[in-house]
C-alpha cells in the first residue's frame, strides 16, 4: 500500500535524518516515508547553519546532549561511511573563546562549575593569555575569557547528506513533495495530505519541519511556541590576516567571527520580526557589525565583504531550547523542533533519543523529558544562559 506507512517524518533536514538513521539502526523494520519539500535543501536550515559545535551550555541536559553528539560526531566518517567510503565532514576543532568582560565573567565562573562537574573540559583564561593566543585582540575592556578547546564547526551540509544517504540505505523513503496539514481524528494522529491533495497514512506522525514546525502544527489546532527567526552571516577577507587561525570567538557586544581558511566568518543576531525572510542586508554589517569589529581588532579595520547569507532559527521564543516530545493531547503525534541557534550540534542526541521514545515509550541514552512540550503548560522551563 504505497500510501500506507508506519512512520511519516514530515521535513528532511538534519532531525528527521539522524532520526530515520537512529530509528533504522537501532532496529525498527517498519515503514518509515519522509516528505520533504525542497529537494536541494536551498532554504532549509541546516545548510545554512555555521556548524558550531560546543559543550559549553548551563543546562544538564544541554550538556549532556551537546556531549552525545560530540563523541557521535567525532565518529561520524566512519559511522556514515557507505561501501567502505567515508562521510567526510570537515570537523574543524579550533575552539570556542568566549571573551568576557567585568559584568559578563561571574555569570561564565558559575557555568563553569555546572560544566566542570559533568566533565566538560573549559579553560578559563585571563587578559594576558587571550593576548598570547591573539596578539592582535584589544583585551583592553576584557576581564579574562573561557576557552572551550573541544569545540569547533563542522560543515553541516555534507552532514546532512551523509545522514540522508544512510537513511535511505537502511531503507527510509524520500518523497519530495510538499505536506498541506496534518490529519487527525479526534486524538490520534492519522496522516498526513499534500499539497496535491494527495494523502498518506500513518498511526505516527514526527513533525520535523524546523522553522516551519509552528505553522505545519497549526493545522491540526495545536500550538507549538516556534517561529521562524532570520539570521544572517557574513563572510570577510582581511588586509592584514590574523597570523593564527580564529577559534569561534564570541564578543561580549553579542558578534561572533571565526576563521575560514583564509576569510573570517562573523555572525551577529540582531532583532527582527518573525518570517520567512531570507535577504542578507550588506548595510547592516558596515553600519551595526564593522565598527564593533574594529574595536576588538585593527587588523578587521580594512576589509572586503565578499558575500553574506541569512538562514532561519527554528526559533522557540519561550525559552529557546528544544522540543522533543510526544503530544499529550494527540496519540501518534511527535516533535522535533525549537533548537534555534543550537540545532545543528545536538542532532545526533535528538535522533537517538526520539527514536527511543518513539520505538519503546522512554528515553534511555539521555532522559530527555526535560524537553517535552508539556514543560511550557507546567512552567519548567529550561532556562540555558549560554544561547546566543
Ligand atoms: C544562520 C544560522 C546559523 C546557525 N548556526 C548554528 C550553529 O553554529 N550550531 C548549531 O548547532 N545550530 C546552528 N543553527 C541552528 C540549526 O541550523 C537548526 O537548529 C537546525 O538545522 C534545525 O534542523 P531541522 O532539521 O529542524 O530544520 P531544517 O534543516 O530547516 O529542516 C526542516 C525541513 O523541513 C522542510 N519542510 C518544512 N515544511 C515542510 C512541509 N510542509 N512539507 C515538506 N517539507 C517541509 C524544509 O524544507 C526543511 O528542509 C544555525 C541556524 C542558522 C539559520
Amino acid at each position: 500500500m504505497a500510501n500506507k506507512h508506519d512512520i511519516i517524518i514530515v521535513g528532511g533536514g538534519i532531525m528527521s535524518a539522524s532520526l530515520a538513521y537512529h530509528l533504522l539502526k537501532d532496529g525498527f523494520t517498519g515503514d518509515i516515508a519522509i516528505f520533504e519539500k525542497d529537494p536541494q535543501y536551498e532554504f532549509s536550515s541546516t545548510p545554512r547553519s555555521e556548524g558550531g559545535i560546543r559543550q559549553t551550555f548551563s543546562t544538564e541536559i544541554n550538556i549532556r546532549m551537546s556531549q552525545y553528539s560530540f563523541h557521535m560526531y567525532k565518529k561520524f566518517e566512519e559511522e556514515m561511511a557507505i561501501d567502505g567510503e567515508q562521510a567526510l565532514i570537515d570537523f574543524k576543532q579550533h575552539g570556542y573563546l568566549y571573551l568576557l568582560n567585568d559584568k559578563t565573567l561571574p555569570t561564565y565562573k558559575e557555568i563553569m562549575n555546572i560544566q566542570r562537574k559533568l566533565g566538560v573540559n573549559a579553560i578559563l583564561m585571563p587578559p594576558e593569555e587571550i593576548k598570547d593566543y591573539i596578539p592582535e585582540l584589544n583585551v583592553a575592556d576584557l576581564a579574562g575569557a573561557v576557552f572551550d578547546p573541544d569545540a569547533g564547526n563542522i560543515d553541516p551540509y555534507s552532514v546532512l547528506q551523509a545522514y540522508v544517504r544512510k537513511a535511505k540505505r537502511l531503507g527510509a523513503k524520500y518523497i519530495y513533495e510538499e505536506v498541506d496539514c496534518l490529519l487527525s481524528e479526534g486524538d490520534q494522529i492519522t496522516g498526513i495530505q499534500l499539497k496535491s491533495g494527495e494523502k498518506h497514512d500513518a498511526p505516527i506522525v514526527v513533525n520535523a519541519c524546523g522553522a516551519w514546525s509552528g505553522e505545519l502544527s497549526q493545522t491540526i489546532g495545536i500550538e507549538i511556541p516556534v517561529r521562524p527567526l532570520r539570521r544572517q552571516v557574513f563572510c570577510i577577507d582581511l588586509a592584514k590576516r590574523f597570523i593564527k587561525e580564529l577559534p569561534f570567538t564570541f564578543d561580549p557586544t553579542g558578534i561572533h567571527f571565526r576563521s575560514e581558511g583564509s576569510k573570517v566568518i562573523v555572525g551577529w543576531g540582531n532583532d527582527v520580526p518573525f518570517g520567512y525572510d531570507f535577504h542578507w542586508e550588506r548595510s547592516y554589517f558596515e553600519e551595526e557589525i564593522w565598527p564593533l569589529l574594529a574595536e576588538r581588532s585593527a587588523n578587521f579595520e580594512q576589509l572586503k565583504l565578499e558575500r553574506g547569507w541569512a538562514g532561519l532559527y527554528d526559533y522557540n521564543y519561550i525559552d529557546q531550547n528544544g522540543i522533543i516530545s510526544g503530544h499529550p493531547k494527540m496519540r501518534g503525534y511527535y516533535i522535533a523542533t525549537g533548537f534555534s541557534g543550537h540545532g545543528f550540534q545536538q542532532a545526533p542526541a535528538v535522533g537517538k533519543g526520539l527514536s527511543e521514545l518513539i520505538r519503546l515509550g522512554k528515553f534511555e541514552t539521555i532522559d530527555m523529558s526535560a524537553l517535552s512540550i508539556e514543560r511550557f503548560e507546567k512552567n519548567e522551563l529550561v532556562l540555558e544562559m549560554a544561547v546566543f
